[in-house]
Parts: C-alpha cells; structure tokens; sequence
C-alpha cells in the first residue's frame, strides 16, 4: 500500500511525499521548497530517504540541499538534466524501472516542457508523478520543445490505466479550465470538470489528483489527434503534431 501526501509550497507549486505503508520507505517527488516539506513530515513522522526529480527548474529543486542537512537523501532524476541540477546521485534513464518500496516507478520520457523532463508512474497502485509535463486540463509550457517530442510524451501518458490518479507540479485547474473550455465550448466533461474544480478552491481545498480517465475526456492537450480540436483552432485536415503546436501556442497567448 503506498499513500501520497501533497503538500501546497511556493505559490502554486505542490510538493509530493510519498509513502510506502508496507515498508516504511517514505519519498518525495521534486523539491519545491523546504519549509513546508519539513513541516509535513514532521507532523506526519515521516522520514524520506529518495527524491524523485522530474526536471530542473528551480521550483522544483530548490528544496533539495537545504533537505539534506535533515535527512540522509538519495537524490535520482533525470540523466539529460544531470549538469543543470547538479545534485543528482542516481541519474535516471527514460524506460528504466526503479524500485521505491515494495513496489515499482517507471519512468516515462516526457520532454518538452523541459528537454530532459521525466514522469514517475507507480505500478503496483496506479499514480501518474507527471511534475510539469501534464496539467489537469493543460500541459507545461513548452520551453524547449520541440513539439513533436512533447506531443509523444503525452500520447505515452494517455496510455496508461484510465483509474490512474493523476499529481501535478501545480495548481493550474481553473486558468487551464478557462482556456480549454474556449477550445471545447460544448465537451460536457470538461464543464463539470471546472465546477468541481471551482467547488474544490472555493472549499480551500486542491484540485488534485484526478483521474487520468477524466483528462483523457477533458484535457485538450491529451486530444490534439481528435477532429474538434484541429476544427476549434481552424486547423482542419492539420496532423496532430501541428495541431498540438498551434494549442501550445494559443494557450501561451490566452
Ligand atoms: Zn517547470
């Protein structure tokens, strides 16, 4: 059994404990920022010992060093990111599966947002570590691309199990929500999807995890390959990769 604790840092970013009840081994997903991950653990009790990183941006690192100096951490992430974050011990390869308690984490390539960006997938109780490279109803900004590559990443996310719960790096529900919705005006899933979502932060509360099933319906970004898309953005008979292009783009300019 493994429980995953998701702690607000920063100002929209979430920091991820993740805990296995069986053995006691106890993670955290990326780094945020110290102070509130020290504090959780603490009121918890838990005691981390692996970070797993999904990319190098600083919201998502900064929390490592000053973290060592209360815990003894093994810090793994991704291989191609190795220079940039500069602290890893085990550096990861995209394919590779890694053993976190009595149970496994895949990791998926997921480049784009960042070139080496990587996601965490939990077998054994299906949970999708996506960091910044899918949002609920919206995906990282593609800062290195290119689209092609970020387009492959997500069709490898929306492969997995549909009742995979879904974490993310940030709380972007409603800003991504308002702009999908311009690109589905009509997708009824979608619209609940933002009244719940605006239910949840009207109640204080996150809007994570969701289900991967509900995004494969939602998230325009998981459905750049689907006719209504290409048709919303005037893109008719355009493949998906410029289709998913184009989406990135008018999301960068909503
Ligand atoms: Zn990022």
């Amino acid at each position: 059994m493994f429980k995953i604790h998701q702690i607000p840092a920063l100002e929209t970013n979430f920091a991820l404990i993740l805990e296995c009840t069986t053995t006691g081994e106890v993670a955290l997903i990326d780094a945020p920022d110290a102070p509130p991950i020290l504090n959780a653990c603490k009121e918890l009790g838990l005691t981390p010992s692996k970070i797993f990183v999904t990319h190098h941006h600083w919201d998502h690192v900064d929390g490592i060093a000053p973290l060592r100096e209360h815990f003894d951490l093994t810090i793994y992430g991704p291989k191609a990111e190795a220079e940039q974050i500069g602290q890893l011990d085990i550096e990861v390869e995209p394919g590779t599966t890694l053993e976190f308690g009595n149970g496994h984490l895949n990791v998926i390539a997921t480049p784009g947002h960042t070139f080496g960006h990587i996601a965490y997938f939990l077998v054994e109780q299906p949970t999708l570590f996506a960091g910044d490279a899918l949002f609920s109803l919206g995906c990282g900004r593609m800062f290195d691309g290119p689209p092609d590559q970020m387009w492959a990443g997500l069709k490898r996310l929306r492969e997995l199990p549909d009742a995979t719960q879904l974490y993310c790096g940030h709380e972007y529900t409603l800003s991504n929500g308002a702009f999908a919705q311009t690109i589905g005006p009509t997708n009824k899933a979608l619209l609940a999807r933002i009244e719940q979502a605006q239910t949840q932060i009207d109640n204080g509360r996150p809007t994570l995890p969701t289900t991967l099933g509900n995004e494969k319906l939602t998230n325009p970004f998981l459905r750049a390959d689907q006719i209504g898309i290409a048709q919303a953005l005037g893109l008719d008979g355009s493949n998906p990769v410029a289709t998913f292009a184009a989406l990135r783009k008018a999301k960068d300019q909503f």
